[in-house]
């Protein structure tokens, strides 16, 4: 497998939603790139725009404007011929797998969903490659002739990861994949996920609330607050050495990380602002521990402050 190799790449990319004559920026100028078999991890409380983020990888919606690259190509700018290849590459697999999943079709018609809309495969193999991917998920055979509500939650998510295998994708965005589990069956899932990444060569994105899952699957992890990325950094040097005020927060409100540099428990003050009324300047300021008053009058941009690690604050 190649490793290091540039699989993704993101450059000024934001999704503007209109909401009663607003614009929500649910994402606002983000950049970054995945490496190929790497797992960027992404995190940020509820409303960030992380599945707003991922979705605009897959083409589930238009970006308002900026670019996505796949292994250097501009997606919106290739052939429908290319796009469809480049469809297949790239899945998805969602927080809810009962929702997710069309109740009225059998699990087998269900995995080869895919394989009949992009026609992959002559019919005869279609079979040999639904017995593959509940194989490969650790599903048992006699599941094919079953319906989703027959299963518990971590079987049918199993059954979600296998529709998503079917194409034999290179990445997959992972919206907090197991979020909606019990405690008892988030493990297994988990370790499914590391285990095909490793069988199967995959690069993932991997959105969580967990931080001990993502600090466990990732390779880097980006930080997200109100539609910007306000840190990035690979997952030690994150969770040891955090520069971000929005960071530090989050990590301590996770004794159990152990994380080198002990913070006492910092209480972020109120709830994230509603992203159709920003804060000015640097959008954390409102809640951030250190804030001064340029905070609130100009906006801090993304840059490097060690190697490889990048954060958004003026106080860097
Ligand atoms: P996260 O996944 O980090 O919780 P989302 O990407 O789901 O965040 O949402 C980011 C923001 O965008 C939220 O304020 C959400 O309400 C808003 N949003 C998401 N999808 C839409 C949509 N289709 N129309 C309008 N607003 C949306
Ligand atoms: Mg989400």
């Amino acid at each position: 497998m190649i490793k290091k190799r540039k699989m993704l790449k993101v450059k000024n990319l934001k999704k503007h939603f209109r909401v009663r004559k607003k614009l929500l920026k649910a994402v606002d100028d983000v950049s970054f790139e995945i490496k190929a078999g790497e797992t960027l991890g992404l995190v940020g409380e509820s409303g960030s725009g992380k599945s707003t983020l991922g979705k605009m990888l897959l083409r589930l919606h238009k970006p308002t404007s900026g670019k996505i690259y796949y292994e250097d190509k501009d997606i919106n700018d290739i052939s429908r011929k290319e796009r469809k290849l480049v469809q297949r590459d790239m899945q998805i697999i969602f927080q809810d797998p009962y929702s997710s999943l069309n109740p009225k079709l059998t699990v087998e018609e269900i995995i080869s969903e895919p394989l009949l809309i992009h026609r992959t495969l002559p019919k005869n193999e279609q079979n040999r490659r639904v017995d593959e991917l509940l194989d490969l998920t650790r599903l048992p055979l006699r599941s094919k002739q079953k319906y989703p509500y027959e299963f518990s939650g971590g079987e049918r998510q199993r059954i979600g990861i296998a529709r998503a295998l079917a194409l034999s994708p290179k990445f997959i965005v992972c919206d907090e994949p197991i979020s909606a589990l019990d405690v008892s069956i988030q493990a297994q899932i988990m370790n499914l996920l590391e285990d095909l990444q490793k069988e199967l060569g995959l690069t993932y994105l991997f959105i969580a609330h967990d931080l001990a899952m993502v600090r466990h699957i990732s390779t880097r992890v980006a930080v997200m607050y109100l539609g910007k990325i306000v840190e990035l950094a690979p997952t030690e040097e994150l969770f040891n050495n955090p520069k971000h005020p929005y960071t530090e927060a989050l990590l301590s409100s996770y004794p159990e990380l152990n994380t080198r540099k002990r913070k006492s428990n910092i209480i972020l003050a109120g709830d994230i602002p509603s992203p159709l009324t920003p804060p000015s300047g640097c959008r954390f300021h409102t809640r951030c521990p250190k804030a001064l008053f340029a905070c609130s009058e100009k906006e801090p941009k993304l840059k490097e402050i060690n190697r490889d690690h990048l954060g958004a604050c003026h106080l860097d």
